[in-house]
């Protein structure tokens, strides 16, 4: 069996991390998928998807900070569009998780959450999930 959903969000701030653990773990309830896998992707350049801790709400903002030291803003970046750093950020974080479904759900750890990644808003960006197995 496999489904195959898409939803959207409307980010707020140039960088942003959202939680989407309970949009994701919905898709995948309401899928038919008991034992399986979960693909999460997001079609942009300058957005990302990973996971992370979702107990502590200043770990998001410490990646952030720890994403802007490694990819800072700089002068002789030349493309013309002068977001070169949130697609730097874009490809070091990833388009994708993949998350193995069991008993009809994430098997996610107890700290572990899953984040869309904006380095670029705010903007309306798109989520696809795909959810595998049977
Ligand atoms: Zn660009």
């Amino acid at each position: 069996m496999t489904v195959l959903s898409t939803f959207t969000l409307q980010t707020r701030s140039r960088n942003e991390w959202s939680n989407i653990t309970a949009q994701v773990q919905r898709i995948v309830a309401s899928s038919g998928v008991n034992e399986g896998i979960c693909v999460v992707f997001t079609p942009h350049t300058t957005a990302a998807i990973t996971i992370n801790e979702n107990a502590d709400p200043d770990v998001p903002g410490d990646m952030l900070i720890a994403l802007n030291a490694v990819s800072p803003d700089r002068a002789d970046f030349r493309h013309a569009e002068g977001n070169s750093a949130a697609h730097a950020k874009t490809s070091l974080v990833g388009p994708s998780i993949t998350i193995i479904v069991s008993g009809g759900a994430l098997l996610l750890g107890t700290w572990q959450g899953v984040w869309f990644t904006e380095f670029d808003g705010p903007r309306a960006r798109s989520v696809h999930v795909r959810v595998l197995g049977e």
